[in-house]
């Protein structure tokens, strides 16, 4: 008999074939197991589940609507354009979906504290608002470098209550940011909970995060059935590590639909101009899995970049790995000048301003739309804009 794809992925020791996993310290692998064994019981368990779906209707705004957007199919003359609007989830993107699952779990788990560690800021802020939210205690870390960049976010994490800590060794920016988050983790891993922004990390954050963003998928092929009565012939999703993709992916794998992953090309394949993990990477271990990673002459995580601060990763998260080495998704690369067109797009023909990390997925079906017509596209809108309108002003003008 064979179990659904999402009941037989991972195994019970997080792999996805050979991807997943967890390497780490003995010290940080007790505490995983701690969080493993609570999920795993906590998940079943139907005050969670009652009070996880009272949050997503009642807190989030969940469903989120999937709209038509009928003046770019119409421009475009080819594939109907679907969007799923998590930019209309509360804090204006995907994830929340996560945040406030793994929150729910620290409460069940009787911790007092959430600790983060944050890039651009958006999960910090999502983290932020679950602590918020459940009453409970929240440190991020952040590096220097970012915090002087991403104000904006910085003032929203002390609003809402939590302390940011200011990361000034190294580079001052994300890696750095982990590791001082998992130091101050595992000095109090009995109150504390460590709250991860992807589907990356150790077991069980892979399983853990694209359970609870499985949401997007669930509702996503309900009510694309609804609105169309039938399923769309293509899905797809920008990758940073992959929790958007995997949310709306999930649900579509047993269908015959074509499940696209969308990496940030940045200024070009050179490398360190791009963060184009699996579609130039190779196998390696970073931050506790094993993965398809941007390696530099050290074997060590290169350098990436992208005009996408959310999608500037140089890993990618393990499933997204197994999946596309077996070939049940395909993989494919946007630039930051395609990106930023179809952000202009969205927003003056739509009324939608859309993140930059989500105007790479909407780029891509806006390039292969004219081909396909009679075809339907649904792309996950991971995120609203209103955070990059300055950036993108400052630096592409206003798209005329
Ligand atoms: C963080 C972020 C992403 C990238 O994260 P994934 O885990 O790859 O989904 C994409 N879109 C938005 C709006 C984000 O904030």
């Amino acid at each position: 008999m064979n179990k659904p794809y999402l009941k037989q992925f991972p195994d019970e020791k997080g792999f996805f074939g050979k991807f997943g996993g967890s390497f780490v310290p003995d010290s940080i692998q007790q505490a995983m197991d701690e969080i493993n064994t609570a999920y795993n019981l906590i998940a079943q368990n139907s005050d969670f589940i009652a009070e996880l779906r009272k949050i997503r209707e009642t807190f989030q705004g969940r469903p989120t609507p999937i709209y038509f957007a009928h003046n770019l199919t119409k421009k475009y003359g080819g594939a109907g354009i679907y969007l799923k609007r998590e930019d209309l989830n509360h804090t204006g993107a995907h994830k929340l979906n996560h945040c406030m699952g793994e929150a729910l779990l620290a409460k069940f788990m009787g911790k007092k504290k959430l600790i983060a560690e944050t890039g651009a800021g958006q999960h910090g802020v999502a983290i932020a608002t679950a602590a918020a939210y459940f009453g409970l205690e929240c440190e991020i870390h952040m590096g220097e470098v970012d915090i002087a960049k991403e104000h904006p976010n910085v003032v929203r994490m002390r609003v809402l209550g939590a302390k940011v800590i200011a990361v000034t060794a190294g580079a001052k920016t994300l890696k750095e940011a982990v590791d001082s988050a998992f130091e101050s983790y595992l000095k109090d891993p009995k109150n504390a909970m460590y709250a991860i922004g992807s589907v990356v990390g150790p077991h069980p954050f892979p399983k853990m995060v694209r359970d609870f963003q499985a949401v997007v998928g669930v509702e996503s092929r309900k009510q694309f059935l609804e609105m169309t009565g039938e399923l769309p012939d293509i899905v797809c999703a920008c990758v940073g590590g992959g929790s958007n993709a995997m949310g709306i992916f999930s649900g579509f794998i047993e269908d015959a639909v074509e499940l696209v992953g969308i990496e940030p090309l940045g200024r070009g394949s050179a490398l360190g101009e791009h963060a184009a993990s699996l579609s130039y990477g190779s196998e390696g271990v970073m931050h506790g899995f094993n993965s398809i990673m941007l390696k530099d002459s050290q074997d060590n995580p290169a350098p990436v970049y992208s005009v996408a601060s959310g999608l500037d990763y140089p890993s990618v998260g393990p499933e997204h790995a197994y999946l596309h080495s077996i070939g049940r998704t395909k993989v494919a690369a946007i630039s930051d000048k395609e990106a930023i067109a179809a952000f202009f797009e969205l927003s003056k023909n739509e009324g939608i301003i859309p993140a930059i990390e989500s105007s790479h997925a909407l780029a891509y079906a806006l390039k292969i739309a004219p081909d396909l017509k009679g075809q339907k596209i649904l792309v996950n809108l991971s995120g609203r804009g209103d955070k990059d309108i300055d950036f993108v002003v400052e630096n592409f003008g206003y798209g005329e």
